[in-house]
């Protein structure tokens, strides 16, 4: 994709003419419109992509996409070990278009030397090119001390990684709770994807399992964790799983400032928002322009359907129009209509890609 080169090319051109008109526009003022979607360089920065996904790097490629791969320690996808294999591959495969987070597992949680062990796997990983670690959202809701008390992500026994991961500044990738909707019933939930996640995964659905620790403990556990390690560099991912209210968001950032959030499958939450003030969320994205990521969370799946390349497709298109046209739109997810937000290019291309390569230098070099 030539055309991804365009944007340099503008900003050194607009440097010769700088000389002779001071006050010219910056290549960056204005919006984009849908037809630019292919040709703006863009970072998709929360997937989750197995096997060789030729399909799928395709449709990334012809949509102007670089990606990163997140492993999980998720029983529904493949073992680690093989979704660290697969992404190592991509990423020698595709360079400079796919960078990797690698995950540490707890398999062996209760072993006195399980820190030692998984921080010389991580080493492994970094040698073969990870920006970041993922820690998900096993360590609050499933693992569970031989007592029946559930380990948090502020445990001490995860301080060693932490401490490592502080001092030689990795990114750590943060799934900690879930979306609200999580701790409601079905018939007060916003969204219908979550709707039927939680029916799908009833292991998961905490309105059902009074016994894990709350929304707010899960949350206070991540906060405390920060307040540990202030030079942590944190991507809080599915934003921060405060998704319901963006006020609350902007409340979180400011208290942490070396937090970036992401909007991996959380869209439609904005959306929804929109759909009541949409001002106000349009608002949030300005002010915070420089700590969001776009990311989608999608996950690829071995085999590689067709459809999962079409699927991607889609959603890239949809949130490309939400951000930056200000047309009418409906969501599959919800009843109300609402409008896209218009967001400034300059905006547009830090969300979607200026702020991931300053979060992960050199990781689509
Ligand atoms: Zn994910």
């Amino acid at each position: 994709m030539s055309l991804l080169k365009v944007p340099a090319l503008a900003a050194s051109l607009c440097v010769l003419h700088a000389t002779f008109a001071p006050a010219a526009p910056t290549p960056s003022s204005g919006h984009y419109s849908l037809e630019d979607f292919q040709h703006v360089d863009k970072i998709d920065a929360h997937l989750h992509i197995h096997g060789p996904a030729e399909q799928f790097m395709a449709e990334a490629i012809r949509d102007g996409f670089r990606v990163l791969t997140i492993n999980v320690d998720y029983p529904d996808f493949p073992p680690l070990d093989r979704q660290q294999h697969d992404a190592i591959a991509l990423r020698k495969k595709y360079p400079g278009r796919v960078a990797f987070a690698a995950a540490f597992s707890v398999a062996d949680f209760q072993s006195p030397d399980w820190a030692a062990n998984q921080l010389s796997h991580l080493d492994a990983a970094f040698a073969q090119g990870a920006v970041g670690v993922k820690v998900w959202k096993n360590i609050g809701m499933t693992l569970r001390d031989p007592d029946g008390q559930y380990v948090m992500v502020d445990d001490p026994r995860l301080k060693p990684i932490f401490d490592r991961l502080e001092r030689s500044n990795i990114v750590v990738l943060g799934h900690q709770a879930e979306p609200l909707n999580c701790w409601l019933p079905f018939e007060k939930m916003t969204i219908r994807s979550d709707q039927d996640y939680f029916r799908e995964h009833p292991q998961y659905y905490m309105y059902h399992h009074p016994e894990v620790p709350s929304h707010e403990a899960q949350l206070a556990a991540r906060d405390h964790l920060l307040t540990q390690h202030p030079g942590l560099r944190f991507d809080s991912v599915h934003l921060a799983s405060l998704e319901w209210d963006v006020t609350r968001l902007a409340q979180f950032l400011d208290r942490f400032p070396k937090a970036n959030v992401d909007v991996a499958a959380r869209m439609s939450h904005l959306e929804y928002q929109a759909t009541r003030n949409r001002e106000k969320v349009r608002q949030f994205l300005i002010r915070y322009q420089d700590r969001i990521l776009y990311g989608t969370d999608v996950a690829v799946e071995p085999d590689d359907a067709t459809a999962t390349a079409a699927e991607a497709h889609k959603t890239w298109l949809e949130d490309w129009r939400f951000l930056n046209t200000a047309g009418k739109m409906h969501s599959t997810e919800f009843g109300p209509a609402f409008r896209g937000l218009a967001l400034p290019k300059a905006v547009v291309e830090k969300i979607y890609s200026g702020n991931a390569r300053k979060m992960y230098p050199g990781a689509w070099d």
